[in-house]
């Protein structure tokens, strides 16, 4: 496409721009369990006109916008009053994930560095199952990663034992997700934190997807082992808003244990033309709606419409549990949150997993071991009964030997 040489009217653009949607996945009906987190046309419109009131200003300008910086401040405040941040802990917004887990990967590094004596190369230790978001982290800052085996109990948790073995003076991070992405499942921080204690090594817990989900479920009387700053040796902490916390696209939290550790995060740069610039994050202009929508959509729910949300999603996991094993799937692990993966034994996965995609459905999968892969949300109590019954119908077309050609690996 070369730009129109005369601008074209709004309402055609428009017009295009919603026929372009047709082909995409149909996650309004509840469609996808990957990439989008429906929690219904009530919270919809709350991102929508929370962002739209706040979507010129900038977060860059804490001076120039005193009102961001408030909602920004506030939704920290919530976020550690909830992952049970101690006296003098801070954090900051970001725009997602991949954005906290770089820039906490960043303040353990320069931690290091100057705290530690670091001066050549470093390493970070992590399980099999954390996101590849830290490979990115350590690709851009030249750390070596050094991905540790799972305990082999078909717990697919972490393994502390052999964590530890392969941390050494240069390690400057231990990681360990509450939960990981790709069979759902806390890892045992606590046992992580002693490892991480007695090495004198920063803890992070990566919490992007169970970060405002972990704390709802606990008050809903779900037994969630230790993962936030209960555990002492944790330093930092990644949370999602824009998964389960319902926010906009564009919003986490990154969260450290004290001023201290979270000090080794802003840059500051003085050495050019123009004014002194500091950025607490990786991004410099920061969209104003990103803070806005989060912060509206924390106050509108609060804590017993979370609570409800959770509960739903929690109740409609347990609801695919039963439905894969009589089935005669299993589910990797014991998932106590929103994501579970499942694997059938004696077919092919992968088959039975491009017969939904067929169906329409579009999820997630995984490699180690091939299994399917739910993220739900809580339009799925809606639907799940119907994804059931597609299942047992695609497992029944592979297992009669039917099946239609497997679509390409994706990448999520
Ligand atoms: C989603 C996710 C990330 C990355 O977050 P983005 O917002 O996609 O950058 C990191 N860790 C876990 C466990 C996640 O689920």
């Amino acid at each position: 496409m070369t730009m129109p040489k005369r601008g074209r009217d709004w309402a055609e653009v428009r017009a295009e721009m919603i026929d372009r949607g047709a082909g995409d996945a149909k996650w309004r009906d509840g469609k996808t369990a990957v990439y989008v987190f429906n929690a219904g046309p009530d919270i919809a419109e709350v991102q929508h006109e929370a962002y739209a009131l706040y979507m010129s200003e900038n977060g860059l300008g804490p001076l120039a916008f005193p009102s961001l910086a408030q909602m920004e401040r506030e939704v920290i405040e919530m976020a550690l009053s909830l992952l049970r941040g101690p006296e003098g802990a801070a954090g900051a917004m970001t725009s997602g994930g991949t954005d906290s887990i770089t820039m906490a990967v960043k303040a353990a590094r320069d931690f290091a560095r100057a705290e530690k004596g670091l001066s050549g190369p470093a390493n970070i230790v992590l399980p099999k199952s954390a996101h590849p978001a830290f490979d990115k982290a350590a690709h851009l800052m030249d750390i070596e990663v050094r991905r540790v085996p799972l305990k082999d109990d078909g717990s697919y948790e972490a393994d502390p034992a052999a964590m530890d073995a392969a941390c050494d003076a240069a390690t400057i991070m231990m990681v360990g997700s509450a939960p990981n992405f790709p069979h759902g499942i806390v890892d045992p921080i606590m046992t992580l934190g002693e490892v991480a204690q007695a090495r004198d090594i920063w803890l992070h817990t990566d919490a992007c997807v169970g970060g405002y989900f972990a704390p709802f479920a606990r008050m809903n009387g779900v037994d969630v082992p230790p993962f936030d700053f209960e555990v002492p040796a944790v330093r930092s902490m990644s949370a999602d808003l824009h998964k389960y916390g319902y926010a906009a696209k564009g919003a986490s939290t990154v969260l450290f244990r004290s001023e201290e550790y979270y000090n080794h995060m802003p840059f500051e740069n003085r050495d050019w033309s123009g004014a002194p610039m500091k950025t607490p994050t990786l991004a410099g202009t920061r969209p104003g709606g990103a803070i806005s929508a989060a912060w509206a959509v924390m106050q509108v729910l609060g804590v017993e419409g979370y609570r409800e949300k959770q509960g739903l999603v929690c109740a409609t996991r347990e609801r695919v549990e039963a439905g894969v094993r009589e089935l005669g799937f299993e589910v990797l692990g014991n998932p106590l949150l929103g994501l579970i993966a499942f694997r059938h034994p004696e077919h092919d996965n992968y088959a039975i997993y491009s017969e939904m995609y067929r169906k329409g459905w579009f999820t997630s999968l995984t490699i180690e071991p091939p299994a399917l892969h739910l993220m739900l949300s809580p339009k799925h109590a809606e639907v799940i009964d119907d994804y059931l019954v597609d299942l047992a119908a695609g497992l029944e077309t592979v297992a009669a030997g039917k099946e239609g050609p497997q679509v390409e690996a994706r990448y999520n």
